[in-house]
Formats: structure tokens, C-alpha cells, sequence
């Protein structure tokens, strides 16, 4: 519609070099080019199950073999996987004074790894195991292993939010307080399906910058959009970006 995809770039660019303050919000796109698929692109892709329906309380409860079957594949699944230069990207970014908080949706830990260092992981980590019946922390082996509690015996979790549960508090009011100081937020490859997180976009009074690969019609309330690959665009943006 119009605008070229270029255009989008150098408008994105020249948003970036003025943002006083600039926060980024990512989701499972992010991650995709890593090799990580996501839950809505590919629902069906294990066992013919939607995910979504087994990341769920009801599941850990109701149905734990389901449950740790799919964690345990999805935590083997990440060793082989490492982040991609639009994670390094955005580490740099934040290096070099640009953006200044990553709030992300995944459970992979990619962001920190690439070298962000003010990350807000609003659905915790798929690296770190807790009782859901005490609380009490385990070994990511005693999970694969598929142990009880060492504790009290109970059902031992990712320290992932299910569906069905409230996010970490504290990085839920850190991300809330950002975004409304923003001048820039970068929203890059969710889907924008999952609440509370599909709110924070709407919470700024600054321009907000959609980066997916599609762009649903429902989601047009963006001041700039960019219809490409993550790791693409982060890199078309990083180059020449005079700082
Ligand atoms: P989602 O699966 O609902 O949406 C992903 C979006 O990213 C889709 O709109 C898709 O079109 C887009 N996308 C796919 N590949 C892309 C790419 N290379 N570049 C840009 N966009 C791309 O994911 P969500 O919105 O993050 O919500 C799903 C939930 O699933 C979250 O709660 C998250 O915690 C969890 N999840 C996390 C991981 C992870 O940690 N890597 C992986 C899968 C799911």
C-alpha cells in the first residue's frame, strides 16, 4: 500500500536516532529464524496438538504425562538452538544507547544470551524448574527425569506462565512503566493474541513500530508497520544507522 519497504526502514531509522527512550516487546517471531517455531503459525505441529492448549494449567494438573512430554521436547529442542544476529542486534542497541528495555514473551532466555542486559521476561523461563505444590526449586534434570519434589513429593514445572496465570508482577510493572515513558516501542513477531501482553502496544504515548510477518487486520492501530522476518528487518534497520 504505497509506501515502500524501504521508506519503512529509513522512517524506522530516523524514529530510532531521535527516541529519547525506546522499548522493544518481542514474541515468538523473534525467535523463529533460531529455529524455534512458534505457537500460532504452526498450531498442529506437535502430535497434532495445539500447543496452546497444553502450556496450560489445566493440563499440568489433569494431564502431567502430556504436559512434560511437550516440555521436555520443547527444552531439548532449545539445546540445539542458538540466537540469531537480530537478537545481537538488539543487544547492541541497547549497548550503544538506543533502545533501552527488551519486555519479551519467550522462554527462551535468546535475548540475554545475545547480551541484553535490561531484558523483562514477562512469561518467566523454560531453563528453571520449580514444585507447583511448594514451590521449592529443582534441577532441570529431575524435570527431564520426570522426579517428584524432593520436598513434598509434588509436580515439578518450567518456571514458565501457563495460560491461566498471572505474570510476574514486578516485570509486568517495570514493562508497564517503560512503555508509558516511551517515545518509540518496537513491537516485533507476536501475534498479539495473547493477554496481558497484547495491551502494552496501546499503554504509550509515543509512535509504535509493528515488525511481523504478517499483518492481521485486526492490528491497525500501529504508527508504522513492517511486514518481513525479524532477523531481516532488525538487520536492513542496523545497517547504516549513524550512532
Ligand atoms: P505466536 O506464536 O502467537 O505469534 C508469533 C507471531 O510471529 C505470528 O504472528 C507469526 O506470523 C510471527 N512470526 C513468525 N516468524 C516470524 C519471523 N521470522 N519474523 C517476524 N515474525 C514472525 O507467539 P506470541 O505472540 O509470542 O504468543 C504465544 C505464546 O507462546 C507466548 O506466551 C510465548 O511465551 C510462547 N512461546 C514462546 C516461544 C519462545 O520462547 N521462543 C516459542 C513458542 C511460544
Amino acid at each position: 500500500m504505497g509506501m515502500n519497504q524501504r521508506h519503512r526502514y529509513d522512517i524506522l531509522k530516523e524514529w530510532l536516532n531521535h527516541s529519547k527512550k525506546t522499548v522493544v516487546l518481542t514474541g515468538a517471531g523473534m525467535s523463529t529464524e533460531s529455529g524455534i517455531p512458534d505457537f500460532r503459525s504452526q498450531s498442529g505441529w506437535w502430535k497434532q496438538i495445539d500447543p496452546r492448549t497444553v502450556a496450560t494449567v489445566e493440563a499440568l494438573e489433569q494431564n502431567y504425562s502430556l504436559f512434560h512430554a511437550f516440555y521436555t521436547r520443547r527444552i531439548q529442542a532449545l539445546e540445539n538452538c542458538m540466537p540469531h544476529e537480530g537478537h545481537r542486534i538488539l543487544a547492541d542497541w541497547e549497548r550503544k544507547g538506543l533502545i533501552d528495555c527488551v519486555a519479551t514473551q519467550n522462554v527462551d532466555g535468546f535475548h540475554r544470551v545475545a547480551g541484553s542486559k535490561n531484558v523483562e521476561e514477562l512469561h518467566g523461563s523454560i531453563q528453571t524448574i520449580r514444585c507447583q505444590a511448594c514451590g521449592q526449586s529443582e534441577s532441570l534434570e529431575s524435570f527431564l527425569n520426570k522426579e517428584s519434589c524432593t520436598h513434598c513429593g509434588g509436580k515439578l514445572r518450567p518456571n514458565v506462565v501457563l495460560f491461566g496465570e498471572v505474570l510476574p508482577q514486578d516485570s509486568w510493572q517495570h514493562t508497564i512503566h517503560h512503555i508509558q515513558e516511551a517515545e518509540l516501542v518496537l513491537v516485533i513477531g507476536t501475534s498479539l493474541e495473547v493477554y496481558p501482553v497484547n495491551q502494552l502496544p496501546t499503554m504509550t504515548k509515543g509512535k509504535t513500530v509493528y515488525i511481523n510477518l504478517e499483518i492481521p487486520a485486526n492490528v491497525n492501530y500501529f504508527d508504522l508497520t513492517i511486514e518481513g522476518k525479524a532477523k531481516e528487518v532488525l538487520q536492513q534497520v542496523n545497517e547504516g544507522l549513524d550512532v
